[in-house]
């Protein structure tokens, strides 16, 4: 369910900045994923499409951009990017401890990467709202 409250919390921010701006349509949503929110993007299509089914959000494509993650170790001061193992599922993945890429701790703190923003929406306009 990790994809679907992230795809929900995605819709709210994306509505709320849609009627604020008067739109009418939502047509497309950017949105970038920080590497170590562990979200599948598969599943984020797929759960955004329902999340915003019945909203002017309704069919908008969702775009998604890969940021990388950053780390920080305890032990030996490393800060930089690192790779997620992939022979870890990301289900576990999500909940390990990375390791630092130069001496291997796993007294690390995760600094970049661990959240998702949306950048930017693409949406239609009304000229003269009602409201
Ligand atoms: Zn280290």
């Amino acid at each position: 369910m990790h994809e679907f409250s992230a795809a929900c919390s995605i819709v709210d921010t994306a509505l709320a900045a849609a009627k604020s701006n008067n739109a009418t349509k939502v047509t497309v949503v950017n949105v970038e994923v920080g590497e170590f929110t562990f979200l599948v993007p598969e599943q984020l299509e797929f759960n955004f499409e329902i999340a915003s089914k019945g909203t002017i959000l309704e069919g908008a494509e969702l775009r998604l951009k890969k940021v990388k993650g950053e780390l920080k170790c305890n032990e030996c001061g490393f800060q930089g990017e690192s790779k997620v193992d992939t022979s870890i599922p990301p289900q576990i993945a999500a909940f390990a401890p990375m390791k630092c890429p130069k001496c291997r701790s796993s007294s690390t703190e995760l600094v970049g990467g661990t959240d998702f923003i949306i950048t930017n929406i693409e949406a239609e306009i009304q000229a003269h709202s009602a409201n």
